[in-house]
């Protein structure tokens, strides 16, 4: 069954909670952008731990907890949620997907001090601020994660659009502050999987042809080589531990809890992996107590920030 986003949009106002009485592929955008967050949050705990410190310091981590080494509440997230919370915010609030609002939108989130930033993304903004061009130069060197941990607002606002359209509306966001092909193409496939997923596509399929692509166009994303363990924040890392636990499991928690055991970036690998899985898997399958756990505010922005980038949304890329 298909619902045109104006019918939503008339006749489904924002909700508090979630419930399944939405269709498909709006269960499933909420659900992405939960599971972004609930990855952030559990991953945290073990971020920079190798999976030998994790099995000697907790055993097997399985419950969002806070700590780690930026010292978090239980349920706090991490730059992952919240730059992406930035991003949909300023696509919600412009009507579309445009680098200058986007860039201010990550400069002001920078002022608030987040409790983490990446360094690409840090010095990219300070140059923003100066030069006031919302552009990056293309760097070889900028092709760690931080572009593509914050796709999902893009992913959302180009469901159901022309595929150039999720590519140039990617470029706008990403390349505030990663320009760099890898990046770029580890971007794209995340946006494509995430709307496969929204229209109900089968994992095989969406294996074969969406990350098929990526690594017959560049060979180094190749994950079946060796177990990707304690990945860094070089976008390839990332992505190589995100789909071997993602495709080698048949549950959202089952996939969260084998990438983030994997220890390295781990609130971005739990992020990524949480939002493919929440697209995957559906509402019904997040485990109740880390939706408990996540933090209030931050769970409720971002339910109604996938139901307003996915119902009746007109958008100008
Ligand atoms: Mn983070
Ligand atoms: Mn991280």
């Amino acid at each position: 069954m298909f619902w045109t986003g104006e019918l939503i949009a008339k006749t489904a106002p924002v909700r508090r909670r979630a419930t399944s009485a939405h269709p498909p592929h709006i269960d499933r955008g909420i659900a992405a952008y939960l599971g972004l967050a609930i990855g952030d949050a559990l991953g945290a705990t073990v971020e920079f731990l190798t999976p030998n410190e994790i099995r000697h310091q907790i055993g097997l981590h399985s419950e969002i907890t806070g700590g780690g080494w930026l010292r978090l509440k239980a349920g706090q997230v991490t730059d992952d949620t919240t730059m992406s919370l930035a991003l949909g915010d300023s696509i919600i609030a412009s009507g579309g997907v445009h680098a200058k609002p986007i860039a201010e939108a990550f400069d002001a989130w920078m002022r608030a001090k987040p409790v983490d930033i990446g360094n690409t993304v840090r010095r990219n903004l300070v140059t923003f601020r100066k030069t006031g061009n919302p552009e990056a130069a293309q760097s070889e060197h900028d092709a760690g994660n931080g572009a593509a941990m914050r796709v999902l607002p893009v992913a959302l606002a180009c469901y159901g659009q022309p595929e150039n359209s999720s590519i140039l509306a990617n470029h706008a966001q990403a390349h505030v502050t990663h320009h760099n092909l890898l990046s770029d193409a580890a971007c794209e496939t995340l946006i494509f999987m995430v709307q496969d997923f929204l229209a109900g596509r089968d994992p095989i399929d969406v294996e074969r042809e969406r990350v098929g692509k990526l690594v017959s166009a560049f060979p180094v994303f190749a994950y079946d080589k060796r177990l990707r363990e304690n990945p860094s924040g070089f976008v390839v890392d990332t992505l190589q531990a995100v789909f071997q636990s993602f495709f080698a499991t048949e549950t959202f928690e089952d996939c969260l809890i084998d990438v983030v055991n994997r220890g390295g970036d781990a609130d971005t690998t739990g992020a990524i992996a949480g939002m493919l899985a929440g697209a995957r898997y559906g509402l019904d399958s997040i485990p109740k107590r880390w939706l408990k756990a996540v933090d209030e505010k931050i769970r409720s922005q971002c339910e109604a920030q996938a139901l307003a980038l996915l119902s009746g949304f007109s958008l100008s890329i």
